[in-house]
């Protein structure tokens, strides 16, 4: 027998319905703010990623799944979207339009991760990002955004972790301060670490070994290394921030490896934080579409999990509320039966009512347990009897209330109440 690959999973019907909830609202959220969908290839030039993540990165050290086609181009499956979207900015010449280029999208991404809970190797993205633009209001709408999609879902006990990271100008001064520290540390490092004090300093703040930790508690701060400008940016992102009654927590172990990474970063996290939790997170990436090949262009954006906020709702006891189901099971007792509820179902379909016809030759009791088992809201039940009468008895399988209605008003009284 065969399984889903490792890391992946297969959504049923139920899921899905969850998983169609809570796509709608994140699609609402990102166009509420003007955001527009951009929808790129699964699958890109493997050296978009190498060079629009970093070969030094975990994602493309270890995570991508890259592959040689048949022609012998090295393609991999996206571990993000965030280079995609800069690449298609890029290619169709977005940068000519008023900017900011405001796009979203919601995409699956792939990462050869070990899997546990909220760690999968196929997972799904809402990713947003806003391009041309360096104004700090732009970084403080996207943080916006995200928060109020999640606290529109119900989700409580949130907090935003923000840091700013500097620039090219102030960056190196507190790397060098950076290294300097960790030189007269290097006993209580982990091995990763001493790497990375070579190849990837930054990276430093975020290890997560225990040990690690106490060294990264003493260590330099970003905030205090930000040259003018960049302190100005923090500032006004943090009004910004403030104007919209969104609070948030300094975290200066919030870091992003790559020199492309500039200023702003930020996460939002669930209550139970860990490593494994984290909802989303996004920054500020003025150097990217220059390390792609294009001119300078500001720009920021985020990604958010949403296999880890859908967790997250369970957890909290908020699975997105069920919609109603306006479903109609169609009980036939007969063949004669049968073929009237078949062409019911049909003129219910075309009015815009889902329907199914029960099958086999069943009793009563099995249709109705069938029905109740696949979410119908009502059961239209017809037998030799109401057959000859033109009628049909519709149970609502939510109060178990019946009523018989002639064949000629079903129709219209359903439409009416599924399309209210
Ligand atoms: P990143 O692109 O690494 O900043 O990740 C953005 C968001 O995607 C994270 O905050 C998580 O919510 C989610 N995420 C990252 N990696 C995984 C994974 N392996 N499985 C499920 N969700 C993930």
């Amino acid at each position: 027998m065969f399984r889903a690959p490792r890391g992946t999973q297969d959504i049923l019907p139920d899921e899905a319905n969850r998983w169609r909830r809570l796509e709608a609202a994140a699609r609402g959220w990102a166009e509420l703010y003007g955001y527009g969908e951009i929808r790129t290839p699964t699958f890109e030039e493997l050296g978009l990623f190498l060079r629009g993540v970093g070969e030094a990165t975990d994602i493309v050290e270890k995570e991508i799944y890259a592959f040689q086609d048949k022609g012998g181009d090295w393609l991999a499956l996206r571990p993000e979207e965030t280079a995609p979207v800069v690449r298609a900015y890029l290619q169709h010449g977005l940068f000519n339009r008023p900017q900011p280029v405001k796009l979203y999208s919601i995409v699956n991404v792939f990462r050869y991760d070990r899997p546990q809970a909220g760690r999968f190797r196929e997972f799904r993205q809402l990713n947003c990002e806003a391009l041309g633009e360096d104004d700090p209001i732009v970084d403080a709408e996207l943080a916006a955004l995200l928060w109020r999609f999640l606290e529109d879902l119900g989700l409580r006990d949130l907090s935003l972790q923000l840091n700013s990271i500097g620039d090219s100008v102030c960056r190196p001064g507190f790397v060098e301060a950076l290294v300097a520290y960790y030189r007269e540390h290097l006993d209580k490092i982990c091995p990763d670490d001493r790497r990375r004090l070579e190849t990837n300093p930054m990276r430093l703040l975020d290890c997560k070994q225990p040990r690690c930790q106490p060294v990264i508690e003493g260590a330099p701060r970003t905030v205090d290394y930000l040259c003018g400008p960049c302190a100005e940016h923090f500032g006004r992102l943090q009004a910004y921030l403030a104007d919209e009654g969104l609070a948030h927590q300094i975290n200066p172990r919030l870091v992003r490896g790559l020199d492309y990474y500039t200023r702003t970063v930020w996460e939002v996290w669930p209550p139970e934080a860990g490593a494994q939790s984290t909802l989303g997170g996004g920054g500020r990436y003025d150097g990217l579409a220059e390390q792609l090949g294009g001119r300078p262009t500001p720009a920021v954006g985020f990604a958010a999990g949403l296999e880890r906020i859908l967790l997250t709702l369970e957890k909290q006891g908020l699975a997105p509320g069920e919609a109603e189901s306006g479903l109609a099971f169609l009980a036939p007792l007969g063949q004669p039966a049968k073929r009237e509820l078949n062409r019911l179902a049909d003129r219910l379909r075309r009015r815009g009512v889902p329907a199914t016809v029960g099958t086999g030759d069943r009793s009563l009791k099995a249709l109705l347990r069938q029905a109740n088992a696949i979410g119908a809201r009502w059961a239209l039940v017809m037998g030799d009897q109401e057959l000859a009468e033109g009628k049909v008895a519709v149970r609502d399988l939510r109060t178990s209330e019946q009523r018989g209605l002639p064949v000629e008003a079903i129709v219209d009284e359903l439409a009416r109440e599924v399309l209210a």
